[in-house]
């Protein structure tokens, strides 16, 4: 069963948000369409194995997308876990086309194209380096230590894999997306005794899902782009354009004169993604383009918002997140 399902990564939902607010000749633009396209190509991939994850044994196999852990000092990321009570398998996912060749020596993926050639991190390394972090950090529950299995999953099934002939030991840790059933069967024949019982598995779903750490990336900084830079104000969800002006206790779009209740919501959802995770009522006044800094109180109120601070150092929450990011 699926636990922890792959949704829409948070970097795509800030890149969105980035792309909404950022003016259309603005310098940035373009690379960061084309950022948002490899990051999209990514996700579909990942979606894509899906597929092949429901060929998994429904009773016995608890799949995680997108699991975040923190260890001991640093945070890393499993693209995919599958947990079974006889031992655990965890996933890199690389959506990487044309010929691939792997030197685990330089722990590098060498990907040609045509005559082009591009170096990525090793998917073998990296997998294996997660399987010793999550290690640690399963020795940190006081839970059973399970066989753990990590495969490397090249997502493109048109790409042409090969390695270097001294190196046969990785050959069997890069498998296509369609190969994940029967390696995980494979797995399961090598391992015939339980590593968990029901109890300590129910208790290892548990925490991690609770233990998952999203990453809210500062994305402003990444692309050094202030907030100024930025479009301010509602957007109309009609015409797209910006600003909707707030009238008689509703936003009005002067462009196509459409009228709305809620329009702020995706305003202050996209300043959550874009600057902060909280908002003063002066930031709000401003970002919202509102005079009045009462109708920016109840504005703010009316979607109870969790506050910290008094007086005018009120600060709202912006809570928009299904799980809790750390903070930006
Ligand atoms: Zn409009």
């Amino acid at each position: 069963m699926i636990v922890k399902s792959k949704t829409k990564p948070l970097i795509l939902r800030q890149m969105e948000a980035l792309l909404n607010r950022i003016p259309d000749n603005h310098s940035k633009r373009k690379l960061i369409e084309e950022d948002f396209a490899k990051q999209m190509a990514g996700y579909k991939g990942e979606k894509s194995l899906e597929y092949h994850l429901s060929y998994l044994p429904e009773k016995e196999s608890y799949v995680f997308h997108d699991l975040r852990l923190f260890n001991k000092q640093h945070f890393f990321q499993i693209d995919v876990l599958i947990l079974t009570p006889f031992f655990l398998s965890i996933l890199e996912v690389k959506n990487i086309s044309g010929s691939l060749y792997f030197n685990s020596a330089y722990t590098q993926l060498v990907r040609r194209i045509e005559d082009k050639e591009e170096g990525f991190p090793d998917p073998v390394a990296q997998v294996k380096r997660q399987a010793f972090h999550l290690k640690c950090w399963l020795e940190e529950q006081n839970i059973p230590m399970p066989p753990i299995e990590p495969l490397a999953v090249i997502g493109n099934e048109r790409s042409v894999i090969k390695f270097d002939p001294r190196d046969k030991m990785n050959l069997h840790l890069v498998i296509p997306p369609a190969e994940i059933p029967s390696k995980i069967n494979y797995f399961r024949n090598r391992y015939k005794t339980e590593a968990h019982t029901n109890r300590q598995l129910k208790k290892l779903i548990s925490k991690l899902t609770i233990s998952h750490t999203p990453l809210l990336s500062k994305i402003l900084q990444r692309y050094q782009i202030s907030p100024a830079e930025l479009k301010q104000g509602v957007q109309c969800h009609k015409c797209t354009s910006f600003p909707m002006i707030r009238l008689h206790g509703r936003w009005s779009c002067p462009a196509c004169n459409q009228l709305s209740k809620d329009a702020h919501i995706q305003s202050l959802q996209e300043y959550s993604f874009l600057i902060s995770q909280s908002i003063s009522n002066a930031q709000a006044k401003k970002f919202l383009q509102v005079e009045s800094r009462d109708s920016v109180k109840r504005l703010l109120q009316s979607i109870s918002l969790k506050t910290i601070g008094t007086k005018r150092g009120t600060k709202y929450l912006l809570d928009f997140f299904a799980d809790n990011p750390d903070s930006l």
